[in-house]
This record gives structure tokens, sequence and C-alpha cells, in this order.
């Protein structure tokens, strides 16, 4: 579902991603983990262009990238790759139900989506989504009065009204607390397991990265330094990982 090979990014002096290889099976969860500034976010920028890469190449979700994408190109690939970030990106006082509605736009008709005249085949999938993450009963509730937990989780919810091949979840719950943090990955874990969704999923939790993912990759200062299941992880390696953060901390 996705591969990278070699992948390179530089920002003026700073190589942020130095040759990165990746595969991901369909239906894989992949955790991405690695310590802040390690090039987490810039990986996962470069798979749905939203950066453009600098070297290697990149098929996501049947998509070849190469160059600049044309944009017949990059409709596609967002209409396939859906985003989950930190900052739920959520309009908050739109209702719970547009702010999933809204997972639906790229995948209509252009003038319907300008004029957003959803058919009441997307209100149920929306809907139904809601349900996968427990939020049906506050379809009709304006988003600011949700709690941070269910905001993440409208966020989820409107990814996967968009019915993507792939998610790709920018630290989803750094802003949450444990019981909560954890509670949203697992209604992202399980929808897409049910849903046959492939998924990329930034952490910097070990604890987190070993509970859900299926694969962890060790990513620090844009190479990837292991790549395990998490029954596989080792002390010595999540050391390395986080080791050049904490020097350079100080
Ligand atoms: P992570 O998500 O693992 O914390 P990032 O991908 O956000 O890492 O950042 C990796 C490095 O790239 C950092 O040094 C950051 O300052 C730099 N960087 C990220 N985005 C930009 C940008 N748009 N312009 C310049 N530097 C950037
Ligand atoms: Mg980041």
């Amino acid at each position: 579902m996705i591969a990278l090979r070699g992948v390179t990014k530089r920002f003026g002096d700073n190589a942020v991603l130095r040759g990165v290889d990746l595969d991901v099976r369909p239906g894989e969860f992949l955790v991405v983990l690695g310590p802040s500034g390690a090039g987490k976010s810039t990986l996962l920028r470069c798979m749905n262009r939203l950066v453009q890469a600098d070297g290697g190449t990149m098929t996501i979700a049947g998509l070849e990238a190469r160059g600049a994408a044309r944009a017949t190109e990059l409709r596609e690939l967002r209409r396939r790759v859906a985003m989950v970030f930190q900052h739920h990106q959520i309009v908050p006082r739109l209702s719970v139900l547009k702010n999933v509605l809204s997972g639906r736009l790229g995948t209509m008709a252009v003038w319907r989506s300008v004029l957003q005249l959803f058919r009441a085949s997307d209100i149920a999938l929306a809907m139904a989504c809601l349900d996968r993450v427990g939020l049906v009963h506050k379809a009709a509730s304006r988003t600011d009065a949700l709690s941070g937990g269910q905001m993440q989780r409208v966020g989820i919810a409107r990814a996967l009204a968009q019915q993507p091949q792939v998610i790709l979840a920018d630290e989803p719950v750094a802003s949450l607390d444990p019981h909560t943090a954890r509670q949203a990955l697992g209604y992202l874990k399980q929808a897409c397991r049910e849903l046959g969704i492939t998924v990329v999923c930034n952490l910097h939790q070990v604890d987190y990265a070993r509970e859900f993912g299926d694969r962890i990759v060790g990513l620090s200062q844009g190479r990837v330094l292991f790549d395990r299941r998490p029954q596989e992880l080792c002390e010595a390696e999540l050391e390395a990982l986080y080791a050049v953060s904490a020097a350079q901390a100080g």
C-alpha cells in the first residue's frame, strides 16, 4: 500500500529526511516512533505531498509520486489518503456532523462540494463513522462543546468518512491524557482494522507504540533506526532512538 525508497528532504542546511525506506502492507497499523525533531511530521507531509520531497520514490495507495504533482493527481491522492492531525483541524463553531461530513467533500463532484450538497447517503455514512468513534449522540452538538478526546475522535470520524485507503495520523493523541489517548487510538485502530484501512501513525510515546502498532519504525534524525514488531522491540534500540535528542537537549 505504501512503498518509499530513499526519500530525502532538506530545509536549507537542515537535512530532515536522509534516505527513508518504508513499506506498509494493506491493513497494517504502522507506528513511526521517534523524538521531537526526528522528521516524523515531514515524512507524513511528504507522503501526502503537502511537502515536496527532494529525492527518492514514493508509491502511496497505487499512486506513484514523481516530481511536482499535477492538480488532478493531487486531488486523487487526497481522496485516497486521509490525514488526522494533532490539533484536530476541525471547525469549532460547526456541528459535529458537519465536521465529519467535510470528510466527504473531496469525494464529491466539485460543483456538489462547492455547494455542500450532501446526499442522504453521505449523511448516513457520516453517522456510521460517528458511531465507530462512539459519538453518534453528539452529532448535533457544536464541536467546541466537546472535550479534547472527543474532538480528536471527530477528527478520526472525518478521516473515516472520506473512505480512504490510507490514514496518515500525525501525533493524533499528543495533547491528550493517557486514558483519553488510549481510547482515541483504540477507536482508530479498531475502525481501520474492520474497514481494512492502512494506517501510518506518528507517535513519540513508546508505550502507545507497543500497545497499538502492528509494526514500529524508529525514526531518528531523518533515518530509520529500526523496524520491529512490538514484541521484538529492544531497550538498546529505544535508548539509541531517544539518546540523540536527549544529548541535544543537554
Ligand atoms: P517531528 O515531527 O519528528 O518532531 P519534524 O518533521 O516536525 O519532526 O521536523 C524535523 C526537522 O525539520 C526540525 O528540525 C524542524 O525544525 C524542521 N522543519 C520541519 N518543517 C520545516 C519547514 N517547513 N521549514 C523549515 N524547517 C522545517
Ligand atoms: Mg511532528
